[in-house]
């Protein structure tokens, strides 16, 4: 232990603690006399103890540069309580020192200030351990901005600054959108350069007081010292986060291409959003997290219950797990009706989870962590061969052959051999490839619009069916989608709320059904949920509709059982016409 009682150290211990660190330390008043030094530090620099204990800092070093050399220390720790850099001076004794030194106010239970406490790393044995334990750099070596270790270095000392002071930090994590693909598209020395560009507009951005650092490939934290506290530090860290996207929104050219770069930002703050530099990281990533999936130059704020909310994705992300692997994952079919004939001509498969003790899970809360953990994958797959076994199993009962819709998802889409698996599903089963029917929405596709056209025709050319999802919810350009194999344009359920109240939807529905027809593809559309819904999309000549107004997903027997029956969709509309007289009556 190396306290001895309560408020007063051990010296024994402390001297034999300061003599085998193999960083020099040297231990200075609030007057920058220095108090203490330790062998390490004798060794290093050549100056025997009786030179300078009790001598004025400024001594060590030789004449000329001792301004230069101490006003930015100063500043710094007058602003945050902490220095560290590289430092190349002429001693006293004209010996020349060349190493990293770290400066950082002691900081006590209460009062000022008393100490300063200087840690010197010689060439050779820098050792900021952090995480792996190996040796790591204070500079990144391509932007010149500080690394992660000393990031959080400075966050540990602003937080103890803020909680003397009752002042507010504000940390903020920045990653740039798509940068895979700039790096892919421009390669690895332009991409470097952007890199370097971005890393001069963030530090331009922010105060001196403030500081910048690349904390991952395409990751860059910013620290914000000196904010006001409690509802302004929203104000002030948000006043910021809106700088930065200004600094960032100017194009870039590069290698002879205009390039526009977009972030996602997630910010926290001290003290309401974590104590502690880890907690406020972890949940600037949190936030960060929730930014990125929202609409593209994003910023969020960290919440508790953004906290909650990645908690509950870590409970799921294990038990998603054991439900891919013990049976919990089961298909649900939506019909789609011709919207003329009434009649069924396809079905919509729609994962559920059904969790043994939480009941169904949503896919929309459970896709986008599978996504995430890649589980998607597996799932997928999975579902792919259920939809054609099933198909299988129906024109094995001599039901009116109908087509599934599945749905893929983006991920599924850049890293599966999907072309693989939909071939080895139609071989396993040997259903009509017209029967099966790909959902894909357009912001899958539109990420590399090449590679998208070659593996959907390749789809397309084995006879499978391919549709768009959630058609106008996207950033698609119209004319890309032209070059893709496309029979069936799904309409998103959000025009259809408000269809029968806002003329200005109906007028986009309108355009988008003529300019589908006029690529010879099908309209469905999605979320018909009134009998009002559904006369205004037939007047609009719109082919097949889906949606609760018939019936919402239904298990496979219950499917089934109306493919047997063939029930159609005249019995719901006069049953929802029967209700309605009722009800009026
Ligand atoms: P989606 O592909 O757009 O599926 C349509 C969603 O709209 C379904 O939600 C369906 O239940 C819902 N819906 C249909 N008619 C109505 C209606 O009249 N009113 C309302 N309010 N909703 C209606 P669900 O089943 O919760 O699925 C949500 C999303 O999850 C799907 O949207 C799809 O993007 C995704 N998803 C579902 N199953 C799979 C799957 O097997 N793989 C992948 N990658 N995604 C899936
Ligand atoms: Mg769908
Ligand atoms: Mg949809």
């Amino acid at each position: 232990m190396v306290v001895k009682k309560e408020g007063s150290f051990d010296e024994k211990l402390l001297n034999l603690l300061l003599e085998n660190s193999l960083e020099g330390v040297l231990l200075v008043d609030r007057r920058g006399v220095v108090s203490q030094i330790n062998q390490a530090f004798v060794k290093m620099t050549g100056l025997q103890q009786d030179v300078i204990e009790s001598k004025s800092i400024v001594r060590i070093l030789k004449t000329g540069n001792v301004h230069e050399f101490f006003d930015p220390i100063r500043e710094d720790l007058w602003q945050c309580g902490f220095w560290q850099g590289e430092v190349q001076q002429t001693l006293v004794n004209d010996r020349i020192i060349k190493g990293y030194l770290k400066v950082s106010a002691v900081l006590p239970q209460n009062g000022p200030v008393r100490y300063y406490l200087c840690q010197l790393a010689e060439h050779g044995q820098i050792d900021l351990s952090y995480g792996g334990g190996q040796a790591i750099s204070a500079k990144d070596r391509l932007t010149n901005l500080a690394t992660l270790p000393v990031f959080t270095d400075r966050l540990l000392q602003a937080v103890a600054n803020a909680h003397r002071h009752e002042q507010s930090v504000g940390v903020m994590i920045l990653d740039i959108d798509r940068f895979h693909q700039i790096n892919d598209s421009l390669g690895t020395e332009l991409g470097d350069k952007l890199l370097c560009l971005i890393a001069d507009r963030l530090t331009s951005c922010l105060r001196d007081s403030d500081s910048v650092a690349r904390v991952g490939a395409d990751e860059f934290g910013m620290l914000l010292t000196d904010i006001d506290e409690g509802p302004g530090a929203v104000r002030n860290s948000g006043f910021v986060a809106q700088k930065v996207y200004e600094a960032l929104a100017e194009p870039v050219e590069l290698g002879g291409k205009i390039i526009e770069v977009t972030a996602a930002v997630g910010i926290t703050l001290f003290p309401q959003d974590g104590r502690n530099p880890e907690e406020l990281l972890n949940n600037a990533k949190t936030a960060l997290a929730h930014a990125r999936r929202g609409s593209r130059n994003n910023y969020q704020f960290f919440s508790h219950k953004m906290a909650d909310v990645a908690r509950r994705r870590f409970a799921l992300e294990s038990s998603l797990r054991e439900a891919v692997d013990s049976g919990q994952l089961h298909l649900f079919y939506q019909p789609q009706l011709d919207i003329k004939s009434g009649r069924i001509v396809g079905a919509e498969a729609l994962l559920r989870w059904i969790h043994p003790e939480q009941g169904i899970i949503s896919p929309m809360e459970f896709i986008p962590v599978a996504e995430e953990t890649g589980l998607i994958l597996p799932i997928g797959d999975w579902v792919i061969r259920t939809a054609c076994r099933q198909i299988a199993i129906w024109r094995d009962m001599n039901l009116p052959g109908v087509r599934v819709g599945v749905n893929l998802s983006a991920v599924q889409f850049k890293r599966q051999d999907i072309e693989k698996v939909v071939r080895e599903s139609l071989d396993e089963t040997g259903i009509d490839p017209g029967n099966l029917d790909l959902e894909i929405t357009e912001s899958a596709i539109m990420d590399d619009v090449q590679k998208a056209v070659l593996i959907l025709n390749h789809i397309g050319d084995m006879g499978v069916k391919l549709s768009i999802d959630d058609f106008g919810t996207g950033y698609s350009s119209l004319s890309q989608l032209r070059h893709f194999p496309f029979k069936t344009l799904k309409i998103d359920r959000s025009f259809v709320n408000s269809i029968a109240s806002d003329e200005g939807d109906k007028a986009i529905v309108n355009a988008i059904i003529a300019m589908a027809h006029s690529l010879n593809q099908t309209v469905i559309v999605e979320g018909v949920e009134t009998v009002e819904q559904l006369e205004i999309m037939q007047n609009l000549s719109c082919n097949e509709m889906q949606g609760f107004l018939f019936s919402a997903p239904v298990e496979v027997d219950k499917f089934t059982e109306m493919l047997k029956n063939g029930v159609e969709l005249k019995h719901v509309v006069d049953k929802a016409a029967n209700t309605n007289n009722n009800g009026k009556v």
